[in-house]
């Protein structure tokens, strides 16, 4: 193992190793370290949709940026990562969510978005399974750029990338420490011995604010547990990935045939509980039939629990903290972590290498949540 670097990223999901490849193509010396092996947090468990229609300007922003980036991304990486655009649909449900809708698409339309409102019968012409009347929609939105892509290929695709530009990532080994002196990153010890450093990146997913406490910084991240599942394959029915802010479900169909989806369970919220749950499949399945009748006959192959590190505000931290130099924030990411991955860690990569400060690392800085006013992503499942 390296025992310096100018660089340390604490784990090795979509964000440390796509961090680790725009620092190496900067030619950085860079090293992550990953307790378990790649993929082994909440990159390997989520659905990896990626769409464009988010609330708040920054998480637009980003990504509009990263689907521009994953559109060349196979090519970039020199593998297949199954990147495709079937769009999503966004169910409108009352007027309420109709007001916010407007907001929604007149910001995201300001940003060179292509999306749309859908008056309620338009929505089979891009879904035809959903039953409209059922789930009581009075309407829709939708972006067709949005999409999916695979998440263990994206994140190992970034990996192997990263390597061939000199990273080193080294699985099953965890940082245990962080040395500082005089408010300052000296060195990040594991248990495979101590790196010299004075530039650390938590990437560390929800085990992010456990790394900030080991230089006394309060990072304020919950976990939120959530259970997805995948069913067996079936011909092809619809492209785009359907989400209902009110009913918390969000599915689609992988390219391979599978309906891949998830729900919130009710009365479950927080903990560390790893062991799926009877009530996540049952409420899963009676929602889904109720979206698509014609589903009732599938049978559901396996499912499995990940978790969230939710924010306050649902937008990730981003950036170095005061207290600290060269200490760097990459998670927080709230359940849209595999989306804006390419874009935020591209700005993370010229603020490191470079120096460069776009506003936007301003505005995501933990230090906004000391601010009086906060504003909050209103576009969340669940
Ligand atoms: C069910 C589910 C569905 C989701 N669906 C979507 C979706 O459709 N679209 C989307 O964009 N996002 C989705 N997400 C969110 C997305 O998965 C995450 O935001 C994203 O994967 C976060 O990536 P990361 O690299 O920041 O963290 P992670 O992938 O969690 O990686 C962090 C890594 O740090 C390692 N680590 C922790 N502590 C240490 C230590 N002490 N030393 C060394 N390594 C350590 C962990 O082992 C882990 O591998 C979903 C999440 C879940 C759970």
């Amino acid at each position: 193992m390296k025992s310096k670097a100018d660089v340390v990223i604490i784990g090795g999901g979509i964000n440390g190793c796509s961090l680790a490849y725009n620092l190496a193509k900067k030619k950085v010396n860079v090293v992550v370290v990953e307790k378990n092996y790649l993929s082994s947090g909440a990159t390997g468990a989520c659905g990896a949709g990626i769409r464009q229609q988010w609330s708040t300007l920054e998480n637009t922003k980003l990504s509009i940026e990263s689907v521009k980036i994953f559109e060349k991304l196979s090519k970039e990486l020199g593998q297949d990562i199954e990147f495709r655009q079937g769009g999503y649909l966004i169910a409108i449900h009352d007027k309420k969510e109709l007001i916010q809708a407007e907001k929604n698409v007149a910001m995201q339309r300001s940003l060179g978005l292509k999306v749309d409102i859908l008056d309620v019968n338009k929505i089979n012409g891009i879904v035809p399974i959903l039953d409209v009347k059922g789930i009581n929609a009075i309407g829709a939105t939708f972006c067709p750029t949005d999409g999916h892509a695979n998440p263990f290929k994206t994140n190992f695709a970034y990996a192997y990338a990263a390597r061939r530009f000199g990273a080193e990532i080294y699985t099953h080994t965890k940082a245990i420490g962080i040395k500082t002196n005089q408010k300052k990153i000296k060195s990040v010890e594991t248990d495979k011995g101590s790196i010299k450093t004075d530039c650390v990146v938590n990437a560390a997913g929800i085990d992010s604010k456990e790394i900030a406490s080991m230089v006394k910084i309060n990072l304020p991240i919950i976990e939120y547990r959530k259970e997805i599942m995948a069913t067996e394959c079936l011909k092809p029915l619809f492209e785009a990935m359907v989400i209902s802010f009110k009913d918390g479900i969000y599915f689609s169909q992988q390219r391979e045939g599978q309906i891949v989806g998830g729900i919130p369970i009710p009365e479950e919220r927080s903990g560390f509980k790893t062991i799926p749950t009877f009530a996540f499949m049952q409420h899963m399945a009676k929602t889904l039939v109720r979206y698509a009748p014609i589903l009732k006959h599938v049978n559901m192959l396996r499912h499995w629990t990940g978790f969230y590190d939710v924010t306050p505000d649902s937008r990730p931290i981003l950036g170095e903290v005061k207290k600290i130099k060269g200490f760097i924030q990459c998670n927080g990411f709230s359940g849209h972590g595999f989306m804006i991955s390419p874009m935020v860690t591209k700005i993370l990569s010229e603020y490191i290498a470079d120096g460069k400060f776009p506003a936007i690392l301003k505005d995501l800085n933990l230090d906004r949540f000391k601010g009086e006013k906060i504003v909050y992503e209103k576009s969340v499942v669940g």
